[in-house]
C-alpha cells in the first residue's frame, strides 16, 4: 500500500452545530443526552451530540405539522420556494470548503473527493431540485361524459427521512431535495455516526429563508429516534437509505402504524462485468474505482468482479497492481485515494468477511489486514478464484474488498450476475454494441453503467430491482415520491 505525504488541509478546529434543529431553533434533546461522534481516522471524540428520541422526533414533526398545515411552505408560490433553494445551492457553493471538511473529518471520506466532487455535486442537486419547483403541474383528463376533469399534483405532507453515514451529505440532497421542492415539510434524521454536515447546512438553509419548521434535523439512533420517525403517526411518507435488514423493519413500522407511504434504497452486489474484448488496462482501473471508491462504502459498489476467462489471468496481475498502488492514509492528506472505515463495528465486519474469504478458499492476492494501528484503516483487499456461493461473492461487505469471479461467456455471466437478491446496479466493459446492449437488456438492476461507473447525475434516477428496494431518487422520478394526485372532476353545466 502506497503512502501520501503533503498535508492540504487541517480540519476546522470546532465543531458549530451539535443540537437538534427544530423548528428553526438549534435545541438540546428533551432528556438531555448527548452521544459522541469519532473522528474515524483516530477513534477521538470530534464532538459530542444532542442525542434525540421519541419526544424530541414528537417536537419536530409537530413543528413539521404545523409548517405544513398552516405555516407558509406550501401555500408559498412555488417560485418563491424555488428561489429560496437556489438561494441556499448558492450558500452551499459559497461554504464548499468548510463543508467538505466537516464531512471529512466526520465520515473519513478523502477531502479531495469531498472538496471537489461531493460537495460541488451537493449544490447541483439543490439547484436541480430548485429548478423543478415551478415545474410541477397536474393534467386535464379527457373522460366520457359531460365533465371537466383535471389532476392536481399535491404534497404529500410531513415526510420522515432516515439516512446513513456513506455519503451524509449526499442522501441528505436526494431526499431533502425533491421533498422540498414538491412543498413539503420533513424531519430528517441522520446516521449516528455522522451528524454533523448536516446540521451545519440546514443552518445554512434557514439563512436563504427557509421557514421554522418546515426542515427539522434531529440526530440520534436507528432504534430509537429512527423507529419513532418510521411509526409516527403524523408522518405521512418515510424515506430510507441504509441496509436491507433495516429497509424491511421500516417497511414494517410504516405498515404498522399509519401505512405511511414508503421508499427504499437498500444494499446491493453489483456485478461489474469485463468481457473479452476490453482493453485491459482500462478494465482494471474503472474496476478497481467500482469497487474502492469511498473506502468500499457504496451501496452500489461494483463488488462483484466478473472476468472473461481469456484475459482472466492478465487481469488479476494487474488489479493486484492496481490495488498495491491504492493511497491509505489521513484522508485531509493530498493525493490520498482511500480513508478509514466509518467505525470500529464496520472495520470489524470487514475483516471478518476477509476472514470468511480465506476460509473459503479463494485466492488472497493482496492485502486482508488493517492498515495501522489507529483508526478504521484496511488494506486494500484482492480475492482471486472467488466462487458464486461464498460469502464474499454474495453478500455486501462495504469495505475495500474486490472479489473476482471468472465466467465463459455471456450466457454464463447474466445468468450468474442476476442470482442475487439483490438489484441495484451493474457495470460492464466492452467495445462491442453488441454485448452491450445485449447485457444492457439482461441484467436486473437498476442501473447499468456500460463503460463507465458511478456517474450520479442529478437527472439520472437511481434505485433498486429485488430486495435493493422501492422507488427511485434524483431526477424526475423522485418527485412522485413526494407527490400526490387528487383528480377534480365538475360537470361542464350546472346540473
Ligand atoms: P448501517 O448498517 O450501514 O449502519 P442501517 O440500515 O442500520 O445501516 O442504518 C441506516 C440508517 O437507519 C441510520 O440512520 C440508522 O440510524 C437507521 N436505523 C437503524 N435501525 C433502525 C430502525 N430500527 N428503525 C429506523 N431506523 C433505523
Amino acid at each position: 500500500t502506497a503512502t501520501a505525504t503533503e498535508e492540504v488541509i487541517t480540519p476546522p478546529v470546532q465543531v458549530e452545530h451539535t443540537q437538534l434543529l427544530i423548528n428553526g431553533q438549534f435545541v438540546d434533546a428533551a432528556s438531555g443526552r448527548t452521544f459522541p461522534t469519532l473522528d474515524p481516522r483516530t477513534g477521538e471524540v470530534i464532538a459530542h451530540v444532542a442525542e434525540g428520541e421519541d419526544e424530541d422526533i414528537n417536537r419536530a414533526v409537530s413543528a413539521a405539522r404545523k409548517a405544513f398545515d398552516e405555516g407558509p411552505w406550501p401555500k408559498m408560490t412555488a417560485y418563491e420556494r424555488s428561489r429560496i433553494i437556489y438561494r441556499f445551492a448558492d450558500l452551499l457553493e459559497k461554504h464548499n470548503d468548510e463543508i467538505a471538511a466537516i464531512e471529512t473529518w466526520d465520515n473519513g471520506k478523502p477531502y479531495e473527493q469531498s472538496a471537489k466532487v461531493e460537495i460541488p455535486m451537493l449544490t447541483r442537486l439543490f439547484r436541480y431540485y430548485a429548478g423543478w419547483a415551478d415545474k410541477i403541474h397536474g393534467l386535464t383528463v379527457p373522460a366520457d361524459g359531460p365533465y371537466h376533469v383535471q389532476t392536481l399534483h399535491e404534497p404529500i405532507g410531513v415526510a420522515g427521512q432516515i439516512i446513513p453515514w456513506n455519503f451524509p451529505l449526499l442522501m441528505y440532497a436526494w431526499k431533502v431535495g425533491p421533498a422540498l421542492a414538491c412543498g413539503n415539510a420533513v424531519v430528517l434524521k441522520t446516521a449516528e455516526q455522522t451528524p454533523l454536515s448536516a446540521l451545519y447546512v440546514s443552518k445554512l438553509f434557514h439563512e436563504a429563508g427557509l421557514p421554522p419548521g418546515v426542515l427539522n434535523v434531529i440526530s440520534g439512533f436507528g432504534p430509537t429516534a429512527g423507529a419513532a420517525l418510521a411509526s409516527h403517526m403524523d408522518v405521512e411518507k418515510v424515506a430510507f437509505t441504509g441496509s436491507t435488514d433495516t429497509g424491511k423493519i421500516v417497511l414494517e413500522l410504516a405498515a404498522r402504524s399509519n401505512l405511511k407511504k414508503v421508499t427504499l434504497e437498500l444494499g446491493g452486489k453489483s456485478p461489474f462485468i469485463v468481457c473479452e474484448d476490453a482493453d485491459i488496462d482500462k478494465a482494471v482501473e474503472l474496476a478497481h474505482f467500482a469497487l474502492f471508491f469511498n473506502q468500499g462504502q457504496c451501496c452500489c459498489a461494483g463488488s462483484r468482479t466478473f472476468v472473461h476467462e481469456n484475459v482472466y489471468d492478465e487481469f488479476i496481475e494487474k488489479a493486484k497492481a492496481r490495488a498495491m498502488k491504492r493511497v491509505v492514509g489521513d484522508p485531509f492528506k493530498k493525493g490520498v485515494e482511500q480513508g478509514p472505515q466509518i467505525d470500529a463495528e464496520q472495520l470489524e465486519k470487514v475483516l471478518k468477511y476477509i476472514r470468511a474469504g480465506i476460509e473459503c478458499g479463494a485466492t488472497l492476492e493482496t492485502g486482508g489486514e488493517r492498515f495501522g494501528t489507529k483508526g478504521y484503516f484496511i488494506q486494500p483487499t484482492v480475492f482471486s478464484n472467488v466462487e458464486d456461493g461464498m460469502p464474499i461473492a454474495t453478500d455486501e461487505i462495504f469495505g475495500p474488498v474486490q472479489s473476482i469471479l471468472k465466467f465463459k461467456d455471456l450466457d454464463d455471466v447474466i445468468r450468474r450476475a442476476n442470482k442475487s437478491r439483490y438489484g441495484l446496479a451493474a457495470g460492464v466493459f466492452t467495445k462491442n454494441i453488441e454485448t452491450a446492449n445485449t447485457l444492457m437488456r439482461a441484467l436486473r438492476v437498476g442501473t447499468v453503467w456500460i463503460n463507465c461507473f458511478d456517474v450520479f447525475d442529478a437527472a439520472i434516477p437511481f434505485g433498486g430491482y429485488k430486495m435493493s428496494g422501492q422507488g427511485r431518487e434524483k431526477g424526475i422520478y423522485s418527485l412522485s415520491n413526494y407527490l400526490q394526485v387528487k383528480a377534480v372532476v365538475s360537470p361542464l353545466k350546472n346540473p
